[in-house]
């Protein structure tokens, strides 16, 4: 039988996405500049740097700037942002706002494919002298005590019933003076070291949203590229946070998507079908009609904010990145903070290698950098930006009018709105009526699409035999509670039909199963976060699996 191997490195970057790519180059820069020889290894689970890289996007290119002074950085974007609008959308038409807030205002962003991006990042850091790994899922954190010393990549060649294929390949364990988490949102390593370690006392939880894009190819001249357009309401209800947005891309691409918080009340809430009826809105049909769709893809997003990130340092141990909450809610933005967090991270390790170090306080700079950077001053002036919300979308939006003029206060002109955690907030079948069922639109297959539909076009693809990525701690909860409780949520928030609850009602007994269509997961992580029980968690599969968000 094969044996582990074991690696060792400076520096290991898990999660082959903006904050990491840029972590990995500033450091590399750093080391040359110092003359200092530093091995820096970045890993990845997608088959290919960027096939996991998912967002809107309008970026901000001043991080950009930052790590690549006086280049050009227009490589890695689509294009400059054109025009500028926010809709507020009814089932009959649309109200567009006589004015662009000037928080959301875009002028000097570009729009962006995060796919492309991350690739062109990736070229960047492997010209830079880091090692890049793709397939290289990290399983699990390697521990001395409470000090991480290395990650455990995942094993390939594992039948679904645990025995080994004619192809297994057990992952390596590579140990690193520091090991820096950029998984993205709800990352898997991330949250047992934040449990772990209490990284997050004190703080407020985590909260979250899920993201749902389609790309559309368009007869020439629909939108012009660079044109963004925002909005709120249809086909959201006033007490569910979220709301859209169409970006025109080059090529005579349409990006468009909807944000649903994952704090809704309704535990019939579908995200998906909501942005399928989004695009049967009249506002919005018009815009689509005559074009083709040819991406799907779906992602959680961490809209906390600054009160909700954890301490994202500890001995041997950096987070970056959605990982640790670098997102601005208001603004609509991450990648921007994601980039400069990986860069803060990379300063600071550096100068604690210097000395040899690696332990907490030598990491600790990490927090003082961010509090010194523009990237703290932009996250505090948003810090009670989410938790407005908790009393709709009209409170939430006076509250983020309020923000602005009072540096970040909330209601009350409170420094710290307190929340709790999304899942908390779904209301039990017995107290509630469910409404939203009621609304979902039957797909067309023109406008509009199923959930396997979808699938089919982010690319995904696992071996279906392997044992399953997602891992229900107890199903009974499944039969005998949930189906009575909150009617099997994961249902109808996984957007790409994983969970199939097959449960009867035998008299007084459930019979049946959960069936979980694993091999339809685009890795959204939106069941981790919703699930009402908190009992379902999401592990990479095997390496190179998953979606492919190519223009994403
Ligand atoms: Fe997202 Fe979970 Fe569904 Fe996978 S199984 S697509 S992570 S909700």
């Amino acid at each position: 039988m094969p044996e582990r191997d074991s690696l060792e490195v400076d520096v290991l970057f898990v999660g082959g996405g903006p904050a990491s790519l840029a972590g990995a180059i500033r450091l590399a820069g750093l080391a040359k500049a110092a003359g200092r020889a530093l091995s820096i290894m970045v890993i990845e689970k997608g088959g290919e740097i960027g096939n996991h890289g998912f967002s809107g996007a309008v970026v901000d290119p001043k991080s950009l700037l930052e790590l690549f002074p006086g280049e050009d950085i227009t490589g890695g974007l689509d294009a400059p942002v054109s025009g500028d609008e926010m809709w507020f959308l009814t089932g009959s038409g649309k109200i567009k706002a006589p004015f662009t807030p000037p928080i959301l205002n875009n002028h000097g962003k570009y729009v962006a494919s995060l796919n492309r991006l991350t690739k062109w990042l990736g070229a960047k850091a492997e010209a830079a002298g880091a090692d890049v790994f793709p397939a290289f899922p990290g399983q699990e954190l390697l521990w001395d005590g409470d000090r991480v010393i290395g990650v455990r990549v995942g094993d390939k060649g594992i039948a679904a019933d645990g025995s080994h294929k004619a192809n297994y390949e057990p992952g390596p364990d590579l140990m690193a003076k520091v090991v820096v988490l950029g998984e993205g949102p709800r990352g898997t390593l991330a949250k047992t070291a934040v449990a772990r370690l209490g990284l997050d006392r004190d703080r407020e939880p985590q909260v979250y949203a899920v993201g749902i894009k389609e790309l559309w190819q368009m007869p020439a001249g629909r939108l012009a590229a660079g044109h963004v357009i925002h909005t709120l309401g249809a086909p959201l209800t006033f007490d569910t946070f979220g709301g859209g947005w169409i970006y025109g891309m080059t090529g005579d691409i349409i990006d468009i998507g909807l944000v649903t918080g994952l704090d809704y009340a309704d535990p019939t809430t579908d995200p998906h079908n909501l942005f399928q009826q989004m695009k049967l809105l009249p506002a919005i049909r018009p815009l689509l009609e005559g074009g083709k769709m040819i991406k799907y893809g779906a992602k959680a997003i961490p809209e906390g904010g600054l009160h909700a990130m954890p301490r994202f340092y500890a001995d041997g141990l950096c987070l970056i990145g959605d990982t640790a909450g670098f997102l601005n809610g208001l603004r609509l933005k991450g990648i921007h903070l994601a980039i400069k967090s990986g860069m803060l991270a990379a300063e600071a390790i550096f100068e604690a290698l210097a000395q040899d170090r690696s332990d907490a306080a030598a990491l600790a700079p990490y927090e003082q950098k961010f509090r010194d950077s523009w990237a703290f001053t932009e996250l505090h002036a948003a810090r009670n930006f989410h938790a407005g919300f908790a009393s709709g979308l009209f409170g939430g939006m006076l509250n983020a009018a309020l923000g602005t003029l009072t540096g970040g206060r909330g209601f009350g002109l409170h420094d710290k709105l307190s929340g709790e955690d999304g899942y908390a907030r779904m209301r039990k079948r017995d107290a509630f009526a469910p409404q939203m069922a009621g609304r979902r639109v039957t797909p067309d297959n023109v406008l509009t699409f199923d959930k396997v539909t979808d699938v089919f076009n982010s690319g995904t693809m696992h071996d279906e035999n392997q044992p399953a990525h997602l891992h229900v701690a107890d199903t009974t909860i499944c039969a005998e509670r949930c189906t009575v409780e909150f009617g099997n949520p994961c249902q109808y928030f996984c957007p790409a039909a994983v969970y199939e609850p097959l449960f009867v009602q035998n008299g007084d007994r459930v019979d049946g199963r959960l069936q979980i269509n694993f091999a339809n997961c685009v890795h959204c992580k939106t069941c981790d976060i919703m699930d009402p029980y908190q009992i379902i968690t999401w592990v990479p599969p095997q390496g190179g699996e998953g979606p492919v968000y190519t223009g994403m």
